[in-house]
């Protein structure tokens, strides 16, 4: 005979096997290993035709650009790489050493601790959107000061509508503060929803803090938890 309790037993063991999945994806943002993308193709997934002009032309515009001081440090200009097949933009705040050299946004330690967290919530690097709020290294990896982010921050504004997510997710302090236009500090603007001209935007810790700071990643994965609820994936 089954007893009265049965089916509040099995919601109770569905949801811990829920807790301990969701424990085991945690532990996968601290220890899967990175698997680099076999080919540039890769990292270009396919966009629509409308989406590749957009952000071609607003490349275009930043060519050799000189609006603001950070050019005279750079190396090459990132722009920003992805898909908008996921529906996900990931905002940074600018390219570091790596980046600089490379002309990619997020390809050195963070980049990896970034790859991971996007692996997490079930997508591959180049199926989300990748930008930063600068578009050329701060010195020293410095944050970017007011009047930089709001020379260059007209150009991410447009990249983002070109890309037109379901979701934005802000990495850091500056990204957050850029899009939300606040001054508060980043533990007040992530743990609820906001939104960047009516598209949602969650906002978390930067990679880089979270490699400084490894014990603020379970908080990092309660945001990201929050983004896969926003995409319904
Ligand atoms: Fe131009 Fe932006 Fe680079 Fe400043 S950071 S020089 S505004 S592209």
């Amino acid at each position: 005979m089954i007893p009265d309790n049965a089916a509040h037993e099995l919601a109770g063991c569905l949801e811990r096997l829920r807790w301990i999945f969701w424990g085991y994806k945690t532990g996968g943002i601290l220890d899967w290993e990175y698997s680099p993308p076999k080919s540039d193709e890769e990292v270009r997934a396919p966009m629509a035709a409308q989406t590749v002009e957009k952000l071609s032309r607003i490349s275009s515009e930043l060519n050799g650009c000189t609006r603001c001081r950070l050019h005279s440090g750079r190396t090459n200009l990132v722009f920003g790489e992805g898909s908008a097949k996921s529906g996900l933009v990931f905002v940074g705040e600018g390219p570091g050493f790596d980046e600089d050299r490379q002309g990619r946004p997020f390809v050195g330690r963070a980049g990896k601790l970034l790859d991971k967290m996007i692996l997490a919530i079930g997508f591959e690097r180049k199926e989300v959107y990748i930008c930063n709020v600068v578009k050329c290294r701060p010195p020293e990896n410095r944050a970017p000061q007011p009047d930089e982010t709001a020379a260059c921050s007209p150009y991410l504004f447009r990249q983002i509508e070109a890309v037109s997510p379901r979701v934005i997710c802000a990495l850091g302090l500056s990204a957050a503060q850029t899009l939300l236009g606040r001054t508060r500090p980043i533990s007040q603007l992530r743990g609820t929803v906001q939104f960047w001209r009516g598209i949602p935007l969650i906002c978390t810790y930067h990679p880089a803090y979270l490699l400084r700071s490894p014990s603020q990643k379970a908080a990092a994965w309660q945001d990201l938890k929050e983004v896969i609820k926003l995409l319904g994936t």
